[in-house]
């Protein structure tokens, strides 16, 4: 069984969209990378099923090649595998969830139920979302983890990933 699949079995009976879905109602909660932990592996956007996660603009994080992955938090549905998959198929635990309502304080937006605007390029969001950020501590991180069973475990260690970017 992929790792995937342990993920989405567990995240479940949150009630797992299939991929790849239209966002129809307000998520509770959106996703964002704190971009300075990320590794650039791609694994999140691989499973994402909103297709809302992508590597941002050369030279938007000062230093890095490959640039870190962000949300396009507008299009994001809240499913919170993004989370699940960097935290448990890599070293990263680079990617949080956070409440909706905070979001829409703390950005001055509205988080609604239409997946619109879509494609707009994300922002880096450092000063929010990575560590040392101002809302940083708010997120929320992998919720099954203490669920796993022993089986579990070993099939997603065996799909862990280290390195860089996937190919
Ligand atoms: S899974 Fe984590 S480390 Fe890999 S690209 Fe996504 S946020 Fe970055
Ligand atoms: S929570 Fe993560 S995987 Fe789910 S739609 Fe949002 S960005 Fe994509």
């Amino acid at each position: 069984m992929p790792a995937i699949d342990v993920i989405r079995r567990h995240l479940g009976e949150a009630g797992v969209p299939e991929p790849v879905v239209p966002k129809q109602t307000k998520p509770d909660v959106v996703a964002f990378v704190d971009v300075h932990a990320c590794i650039a592996c791609g694994l999140c956007a691989q499973h994402c099923p909103a297709d809302c996660i992508e590597v941002l603009p050369a030279a938007t994080v000062e230093g890095r090649d490959p640039q870190p992955v962000q949300v396009r938090y507008p299009e994001c549905v809240g499913c919170h595998i993004c989370v699940e998959v960097c935290a448990l198929l890599t070293d990263a635990r680079a990617i949080r969830t956070y409440d909706s309502n905070l979001i829409e304080q703390v950005l001055g937006t509205e988080v609604t139920e239409r997946r619109d605007p879509v494609g707009q390029t994300p922002e880096a969001g450092d000063d929010y979302w990575a560590e040392g950020g101002g809302f940083h501590h708010m997120g929320e991180g992998s919720c099954i983890e203490d669920q796993l069973t022993d089986e579990d475990r070993a099939v997603l260690e065996s799909d862990r990933h280290s390195g860089g970017p996937t190919k």
